[in-house]
């Protein structure tokens, strides 16, 4: 699939032909951002860093194809370079953002980890074809995935912990209890709006990670949420955060520079990336909007056993920090649970119509 690519006589750049008025068509009746349709082999030196916005520049590095910001976007984005070293895009309302530390970008504010590091070069900033495709596209404009992503109808709720497996424990109280409780309250808020919900455990029960995916597997839904919450020994971490999978050769996020070379390559539920991103997104959003004063971690990517061969898009929501004192006061009050439930049933509903609106 990544083969559309000329190598100049420099080895590093390539340019694909976008035709902006003919080019953002269709392919087979489905709306496709045109990265593929064609590609023009051009002479080294005509790769400059001025940039066309009707052209798509690609480099090469490190085995890994990446793609020029903001060429590669849909041409009604604009963007503008508050100063050399950030890059902001508009779509609409929306808001894209690039700043100093390679390994994020905003999006209206949330932090979205990248799977590699974005980079500069000669004026332009570059990003992976596969952070592109994953976790850009899907946001800034998501009529341009391909991959089908299912309208969600069934949905697996997946409380964390349970029975022998109490998870985090802070001032007396367990994870496995602030879960469960949460969970519960989803199933009945999003029952109550029609969805058909299954649940990897009931009760204060243990279930083996193995189980709840085979749970999963069973039920065949169109939507996966496992709810946790945090604890770390230094009490002034804080805040929610949301886990995807990692696509395929992608390091976990943090995972340090001895695993970068060397993540595993494992398919994941890699089919539903851009679909992980938007539910990621529209969840914490909602989560953000709930909870003004809760710390936005932004979206990051683990190996989640609970993730892994998800046969639909799948995160892994991350309430607060049980081990800090601020966010333990919000959610020891069951008020405050009952409103992350309505904030995470927002969220579903949002990317509910997200997904209507792509259309395929
Ligand atoms: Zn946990």
């Amino acid at each position: 699939m990544r083969k559309n690519h000329l190598l100049t006589a420099l080895g590093i750049a390539c340019l694909y032909g976008l035709a902006p008025t003919a080019g953002a068509g269709k392919a087979g009746g489905v709306a496709v951002w045109p990265f593929r349709k064609q590609v023009v082999p051009i002479p080294a030196k005509v790769a400059s860093p001025s940039v066309s916005r009707s052209k798509t520049v690609c480099t090469w590095r490190q085995g890994r194809e990446y793609l020029a910001l903001p060429s590669s976007l849909p041409p009604d984005c604009c963007s503008e370079k508050p100063d050399p070293r950030r890059l902001k895009v508009h779509r609409g309302t929306a808001e894209m953002s690039f700043g100093q530390d390679g390994s994020y970008f905003l999006y209206n504010g949330c932090k979205i980890f990248l799977s590699f590091p974005f980079f500069r070069e000669r004026q332009e900033l570059y990003v992976s074809r596969d952070d592109f495709e994953s976790k850009i596209q899907p946001l800034i404009h998501p009529q341009g995935i391909t991959a089908k992503i299912p309208v969600p109808r069934t949905v697996v709720l997946d409380a964390g912990h349970g029975g022998k497996d109490s998870g985090a424990v802070a001032r007396g109280v367990s994870e496995k209890t602030w879960t469960w409780d949460v969970v519960r309250r989803l199933r009945q808020q999003l029952s109550s709006l029609g969805y058909r919900v299954i649940l990897t455990r009931e009760g204060d029960k243990f279930v083996p990670l193995a189980d709840r995916a085979a749970v999963t597997k069973r039920a065949q839904p169109d939507l996966f949420l496992s709810l946790h919450f945090n604890a770390y020994p230094n009490a002034g971490a804080k805040g929610f955060e949301i886990f995807t999978f990692p696509i395929p050769g992608a390091p976990a996020t943090h995972a340090g520079n001895r695993q970068r070379g060397n993540a595993p390559v494992s398919l994941g539920n890699h089919p539903f990336a851009a679909g992980n991103t938007i539910e990621a997104y529209a969840i914490s959003s909602c989560i953000h909007d709930a909870f003004p004063n809760l710390e936005n971690r932004g979206i990051k990517a683990a190996r989640f056993q609970v993730l892994r061969n998800n046969p639909c898009p799948s995160v892994l929501v991350e309430g607060g920090f049980m081990s800090n004192a601020q966010d333990f006061e919000i959610f020891s009050k069951p008020e405050n649970r009952e409103r992350l439930a309505g904030a995470i049933v927002e969220g579903i509903k949002k990317y509910r119509l997200n997904v209507e609106r792509i259309g395929h």
